[in-house]
């Protein structure tokens, strides 16, 4: 039977690759984003990427996409409204949507810090409290969330990103067992290093502006960290999300993908 999927953060990069890997497994996906982007420190999802992958995402299955801001209540409920009424029922929630500021500690600014932890943290309890009485009446349900490497280990200049991401970690394992009962399965995904904007326009700009050269600054920079030996993909992503929303017996964990970078 194929299952209905929202993916908060759809439009482009990880969520991008969750999307697919769903649609190709014969689930229907609902693409959850912002309409157009919005004020950070790096670009966040236009609505010509958002309109890029839906039309990539229609070539494998049946897909939509909706507006959604995770630090709004009423959004989350709409978006999960839209799903309904479109597809009929919600299985499988991802909580993908994310933003990161770095910055030492001393001038990081508390706007910044609560915008990450309201997008990051906050927006994965709205939207499971928003998606909860649909999950509920689903017979196969799950939660995957989006967390991060950075949810287990702490890194300099990363304050409010680890913080609100070792809170994503907690909220898991809190749901996990809270909804259990329910036959909801609550599990994390803790990406590595994906090649996406916060990387590439944020955390490591590249001294070039050819798209090509900028990527592979990134691969050779990654490649000589990771014991694997290479940075991880949306496609390694999606595959991972898959895995977590498919196992029936396995709830509660953060399943770090990073290619032995990080091992608890
Ligand atoms: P990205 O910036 O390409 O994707 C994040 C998406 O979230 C964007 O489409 C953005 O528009 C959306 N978003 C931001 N604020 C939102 C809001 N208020 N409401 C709805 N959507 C919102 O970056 P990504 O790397 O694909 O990040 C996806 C997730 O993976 C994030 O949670 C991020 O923290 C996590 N992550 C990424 C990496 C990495 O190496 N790229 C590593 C670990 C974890």
């Amino acid at each position: 039977m194929p299952r209905t999927i929202l993916v908060t953060g759809g439009a482009r990069g990880i969520g991008r690759g969750i999307a697919h890997a769903f649609l190709a497994n014969g689930d229907r996906v609902m693409i959850a984003d912002l309409p157009d982007g919005g004020e950070w420190n790096y670009d966040l999802a236009s609505a010509e990427e958002r309109k890029q992958t839906l039309a990539e995402a229609k070539v494998l299955g049946e897909v939509a996409a909706t507006d959604l801001d995770v630090t709004d209540k009423a959004s989350c409920e709409a978006a999960v409204q839209e799903t309904l009424s479109r597809f009929g029922g919600l299985d499988v929630l991802v909580n993908n949507a994310g933003v990161l500021q770095s910055g030492p500690v001393g001038d990081f600014s508390e706007r910044d810090w609560e915008r990450v932890f309201a997008v990051n943290a906050k927006g994965v309890f709205l939207m499971t409290q928003a998606a909860l009485p649909a999950l509920k009446a689903s017979s196969d349900a799950a939660i995957v969330n989006t967390a991060s490497i950075a949810g287990k280990q702490g890194f300099r200049n990363l304050v409010a990103y680890c913080g609100s991401k070792f809170a994503v970690v907690g909220i898991t394992q809190a749901l996990a067992t809270e909804l259990a009962p329910d036959g909801i399965r609550v599990n994390a995904l803790c990406p590595g290093m994906v090649g996406t904007a916060m990387w590439l326009e944020h955390l490591m700009p590249a001294n070039t502006t050819d798209a090509a050269e900028q990527k592979q600054q990134f691969e050779d920079a990654m490649a000589s960290m990771i014991p694997l030996g290479r940075s991880q993909t949306v496609e390694d992503m999606g595959q991972a999300a898959l895995y977590l929303a498919n196992a029936v017996n396995v709830t509660g964990v953060s399943l770090s993908v990073a290619g032995g970078y990080e091992m608890n």
